[in-house]
């Protein structure tokens, strides 16, 4: 079910890690970013958009990892964008004939099935540096920065002051560093966050990749906690973060196992 957050802001909430894809309206139809995630979940939003009368004129993903690249036959074609860098390296994935073996680990079992690969990362890299998404609708910004993943993307719907985070700035994820980065997770990390902090008094609501909506009160507070986190991981100090505390919403105990491995793996790379 759809439901705005903002002027022209709509949201739909996936029961699969509470995702959130967002419909921004435009002149001529909807951008719709981070399609979410179980084929019948985007069969209802393909549903609720033509109840609206409303047809999908472009995509946009907002960074290279699976639960970001999907979409269904019944949203149509309208072209699906990316950063210039997260589609170079979806791209590179998709290369490999087996990348749905690759993929399976990835995706929980209990809804492998209900997952619908085949239009998975079929994106267009927009030229590097790109900071407007091209269509006839409300401005976007582009703001794309080295944290979580390559080419990853956060938006800024201008005037209906809503950020999107892609996956930062989330109540129930901490950041999950892209530890595959051969320069400097940690730093990449926090440089993001400061780019989100330059643009924070423009923004109302913030809508994360996975988790709450956040109200403006709430936005400064993600941003501090996301790099409380990052630091506390840098200086390799325990972290009190409730969201790898035992008492985590439920549902997300596994949060703080991803923080264990992020530990771990931080700890080899600087023994490098
Ligand atoms: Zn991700």
């Amino acid at each position: 079910m759809l439901r705005q957050v903002a002027e022209g802001v709509l949201i739909h909430e996936s029961k699969f890690c509470q995702s959130n894809a967002v419909v921004v309206q435009g002149r001529a139809g909807v951008l719709l970013i981070d399609v979410r995630i179980l084929g019948s979940e985007m069969a209802a939003l393909a549903d609720d958009l033509r109840e609206l009368g409303q047809p999908v004129v472009a995509g946009f993903s907002t960074h290279p990892h699976w639960d970001h690249l999907l979409s269904h036959p019944e949203l149509g074609a309208a072209p699906r964008y990316g950063t210039a860098r997260c589609a170079t390296t979806v791209r590179a994935f998709l290369s490999d004939a087996n990348w749905k073996t690759l993929i399976a680990p990835l995706i929980p079992p209990d809804i492998a099935e209900q997952v619908p690969l085949d239009l998975l990362g079929i994106i267009t890299g927009l030229p590097a540096e790109t900071t407007r998404f091209p269509w006839d609708g409300p401005q976007v910004r582009i703001i794309e920065h080295r944290a979580h993943a390559p080419g990853h993307a956060a938006l800024l719907i201008e005037k209906a002051r809503v950020l999107i985070a892609g996956d930062m700035l989330s109540d129930v994820l901490i950041p999950m560093l892209d530890l595959n980065d051969t320069t400097d997770p940690i730093e990449g990390y926090l440089a993001a966050l400061r780019l989100l902090e330059d643009v924070a008094g423009d923004v109302d609501i913030v809508v994360p990749g996975h988790g709450s909506i956040g109200a403006a009160d709430q936005i400064a507070a993600r941003i501090d906690q996301d790099r409380t986190y990052v630091q506390a991981l840098r200086d390799a100090h325990a972290s009190s973060d409730p969201r790898v505390s035992p008492s985590a919403k439920e549902g997300w105990g596994w949060v703080a196992d991803v923080h264990e491995r992020q530990v771990q793996r931080l700890a080899q790379r600087s023994k490098r």
